[in-house]
């Protein structure tokens, strides 16, 4: 029997407990978020991080821009936002329009204002196996949800599958600090189901159907999906299907709320480094 890896509850426990503390904050954070473009998922994610800050007690501003926006535009913004005293967290929107390099504006917020954990210093820091402001989201919301439900890392052979900066490295990297034995598996990966039917964790963030029934896996294997895409027809889908391991994060209500329940939990450590 597979048990379901509840990010919508774990998620919402997180928010009770974040409600609790910020009605006692005498001085709350604030959330700015910019958002270039008019991708409209980009849209729908930052106006549900806005409302999500809302409901607990967190300031937020958003900043938009036209997919037209200049680099030079953005980058003179986060350095306003950088010093400005009222704003204690920055989040840049993905994807930017792509005339944008992602990687100098995101390197242009302040290390201890970067609520997604990924300016350089910030991975870095999680790379030399130091501690960084904190900790990107999804990776951050993956590793709760396996502590939640007491799931042994240590000594794990943990296969991540996607090598995105947002994803995969760090996830890799947060497993392989808590002692796992890390597998990190791409495109160009030849043997996906040798390796898969050695697993003890599976992180799955590729964003297509990598894992199946012609897959063999371990009987006590614990899975996450990450990967979220619609199919031709329409239908909201996760990267693994037709498996029975021992635990399954469901896709939707599995990593999704978690990565807004740890730019909640982010967004409050930060207060501490303003
Ligand atoms: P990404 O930048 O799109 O990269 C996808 C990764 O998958 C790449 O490393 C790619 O390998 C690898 N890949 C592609 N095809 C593969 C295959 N057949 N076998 C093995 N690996 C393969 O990834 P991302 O931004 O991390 O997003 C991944 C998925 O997670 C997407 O569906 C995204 O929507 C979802 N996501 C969900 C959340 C959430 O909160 N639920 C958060 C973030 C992302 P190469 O490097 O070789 O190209």
């Amino acid at each position: 029997m597979t048990t379901i890896l509840d990010g919508k509850k774990l998620r919402d426990k997180i928010f009770e407990d974040l409600k609790n503390k910020l009605d006692k904050m005498p001085v709350k954070p604030t959330l700015a978020v910019i958002l270039a473009g008019d991708d409209p998922s980009s849209r729908i994610y930052v106006n549900n991080k806005k409302k999500c800050a809302e409901k607990l007690g967190i300031n937020s501003i958003v900043i938009e821009y036209p997919s037209d926006v200049t680099e030079k535009e953005i980058i003179e913004k986060i350095q306003e936002l950088n010093n400005d005293n009222k704003i204690t967290a920055i989040l840049v929107q993905l994807p930017l329009p792509k005339h944008i390099d992602k990687l100098k504006v995101i390197d242009t917020i302040a290390p201890q204002k970067d609520v997604d954990g990924l300016t350089t210093t910030n991975c870095g820091k999680l790379f030399a196996g130091e501690k960084p402001y904190v900790y990107p989201c999804t990776p951050k919301g993956i590793l709760l949800l396996l502590d939640e439900y007491n799931i042994e890392i240590e000594g794990k052979h943990a296969v991540v599958i996607g090598r995105s900066n947002l994803v995969g490295k760090p996830v890799a990297q947060m497993l392989l600090n808590r002692n796992a034995t890390v597998t990190m598996c791409h495109s160009h990966t030849k043997n996906l189901a040798d390796i898969i039917k050695t697993a003890d964790i599976v992180v799955s963030a590729v964003g297509k159907n990598v894992v199946g029934e012609k897959n063999i896996i371990k009987s006590d294997c614990v899975i996450v999906d990450v990967g979220i895409f619609r199919d031709e027809s329409g239908k909201v889908r996760g990267d693994v299907e037709n498996v029975s391991p021992a635990y399954l994060s469901p896709v939707p209500g599995g990593v999704g709320p978690m990565t807004i329940a740890s730019l909640m939990l982010n967004t409050v450590e930060l207060l501490s480094f303003a």
